[in-house]
């Protein structure tokens, strides 16, 4: 960081996100740190009284504050105004976003492009002969008029929607992104946002609208007017992120082209999703390949082969205390920590590829039939070697569909015992860590949290409530 201030060490989110350091947020991907910032900001506006986030200290809401960095975002914890300012963590004097919105739209109000554009849209929209009504700067003002809102176009398509168009020349503002994402998803209209340009570097206004719009930005430039013009209805130019912090070669889309029916986000492809699901599986399918090898190489005793070795290793460099988590295993057990790991990561495997396929798979004992997962389960909770996850086990099969296991009388019989005779590891020890790592779907706060929000918790991953029909 170029300057020397006071900040918020530790943010704690409502569960279960849980806490997230400054340095957690600060090494997090854009795309983790922005689903955070709107989340925070949504809750903002639907329940002022309920932040998503607190100071640890002080106990005051708090948001993220992207601030510019030569070419790019840091991620900053900050106060809202109305928390205490006697927090020692208090960062100083904060611009307010009253005081910013106001420094910033004024002049802007009346821009002659703006005007220019949204008349261009307004016309485009109103060729497509399914629309029957548009306006310009007029519909649905009421509530957020009064805090000084930009124009926007309202089209209605009939059957095939009903869509508010934001054009975007100067950077909006979180707070404003995630007002009119609540306001128009409870009217059931599609917001859009459009910018006449993508900037490079783009300020983090334009980096949040694109993640409401899941990865998307939607451009309306001289080349998407002209083929309009052509096509008789409105075209925009819609980039994609390619997942390396860049843009994939833009497309020419039409209305419906866009997916409207995801909540508040209105996307012609989620990028976000797609690349989160592909961050979970990752480190596991690494896991899985070396499991594979070993199988070949030691079928009698796999978690011993050396396939291990590099995956092991890349958990170490990444996973403090988890080197010394190793010696003091050997010390205490005279047994190797990875291979114990493996074993755990077998038995996990076994829950979720059961879950996945809802019949039993098992990657380790050699029960069968239809209660295998739990004569397995009570197998290795009985034993001694795994007793201390006890704690572990039951929060990951409780994550899954199969959540239904921990109601059976043995099963719970031999978490209670295991928890009475061992010290638990939790969540922050080393071997909790790497199996949130291999699983995070389900043991990762945060990844939970954020595919929960998007709608895309893999099915295996979510609790199967009651487990009966209502017909039962
Ligand atoms: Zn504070």
């Amino acid at each position: 960081m170029s300057r020397r201030q006071r900040t918020i060490l530790i943010a704690d989110f409502e569960l279960p996100r849980g806490a997230v350091t400054i340095e957690q947020l600060m090494a997090m991907p854009r795309a983790g740190w922005e689903h955070l910032r709107s989340q925070i900001n949504l809750r903002r506006r639907e329940d002022r009284s309920r932040p998503l986030a607190r100071c640890r200290i002080c106990e005051g809401g708090i948001f993220i504050r992207a601030q510019a960095d030569r070419e790019s975002h840091i991620p900053m914890y900050a106060h809202y105004p109305e928390v205490s300012r006697t927090c020692p963590w208090y960062e100083g004097n904060n611009l307010r976003p009253d005081d910013a919105r106001a420094a910033q739209y004024q002049g802007h109000q009346e821009s002659a492009l703006h005007r220019r554009l949204c008349s261009t849209i307004e016309q485009l929209v109103q060729a497509d002969p399914r629309c029957t009504h548009t306006s310009v700067n007029t519909y649905l003002r009421s509530e957020i008029h009064k805090r000084g809102r930009w124009p926007d176009i309202f089209a209605d398509l009939g059957e095939s929607g009903r869509f508010a168009f934001e054009v975007q020349l100067s950077k909006p503002f979180a707070p404003e992104i995630a007002a009119r994402h609540l306001h128009y998803d409870a009217e059931g209209i599609a917001l859009v946002w459009i910018f006449n340009a993508l900037e490079h570097p783009m300020p983090q206004g334009f980096h949040d609208v694109v993640a409401m719009q899941r990865g998307n930005a939607f451009v309306f430039d001289d080349e998407a007017e002209t083929v309009s013009i052509e096509r008789e209805t409105l075209v925009l130019k819609c980039f994609m992120e390619n997942g390396q912090g860049g843009w994939r070669e833009p497309r020419l889309v039409m209305l419906d082209d866009l997916h409207t029916g995801s909540g508040r986000s209105v996307f012609v492809e989620d990028c976000r999703s797609k690349a989160l699901r592909q961050r979970c599986k990752e480190k596991r399918s690494r896991w899985w390949d070396a499991t594979k090898l070993a199988r070949k190489d030691r079928p009698n005793s796999p978690e011993y082969s050396h396939h291990f070795e590099d995956v092991w290793y890349d958990m170490k460099a990444g996973i403090p205390g988890l080197g010394e988590w190793e010696r003091d295993f050997w010390i205490e057990r005279s047994h190797r920590a990875r291979a114990h790991a493996v074993v755990l990561y077998a038995i996990l495997c076994s829950v979720a590829h059961s879950a996945a396929a809802d019949r039993p798979i098992l990657h380790i004992t050699k029960f069968c039939g239809e209660s295998a997962i739990l004569s397995m389960l009570n197998s290795k909770l009985s034993g001694f070697e795994f007793k201390h996850c006890a704690s572990l086990i039951e929060a990951f099969v409780g994550a899954t569909s199969l959540s239904g296991l921990l109601e059976k009388a043995s099963l719970h019989r031999f978490i209670a015992q295991a928890k009475q005779t061992e010290v638990q590891i939790d969540q922050d020890h080393p071997l909790w860590r790497v199996m949130a790592r291999l699983f995070p779907e389900v043991l990762d706060g945060l990844v939970r949290a954020e595919l929960a929000d998007l709608g895309q918790l893999p099915d295996w991953a979510s609790p199967r409530l009651g487990g009966r029909t209502a017909a039962e």
